[in-house]
């Protein structure tokens, strides 16, 4: 990841604003699967109380779809104020809008 980037990211858990004591913090991909390393090169990343915001807990990312649906959107909008990209753009390069999913379907 470029330096820039990390640098930005607040060292203190997305979710909760833990600051990793207990429960160290991970550095979690925003966008995964096929935009994962798209994810890395524009620092969509967040960190996340290991055991109760990333991986186990009820509201954890990786558990809830809820909390997942929130940090998609997160994301989008930093990535495109960080890129100065619209909607569109941001569909090219990831393939889907999540600012504009009320529910499933897809109209694209
Ligand atoms: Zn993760
Ligand atoms: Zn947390």
């Amino acid at each position: 990841m470029k330096k820039a980037y990390l640098q930005r990211i607040a060292r203190e858990c997305w979710l909760c604003g833990r600051n990793g004591n207990g429960d160290p913090l991970e550095l979690h991909h925003i966008f995964g699967g096929a935009n994962r390393k798209k994810s890395e090169e524009l620092g969509a990343c967040v960190y996340l109380c290991a055991n109760r915001c990333h991986r186990n807990g009820p509201e954890a990312v990786h558990r809830n779809a809820e909390t997942a649906r929130r940090l998609h959107e997160y994301g989008q909008k930093l990535v495109m104020e960080e890129q100065g990209w619209d909607a569109d753009d941001f569909r090219l390069a990831f393939g889907r809008n999540y600012l504009d999913e009320g529910g499933e379907a897809e109209t694209a």
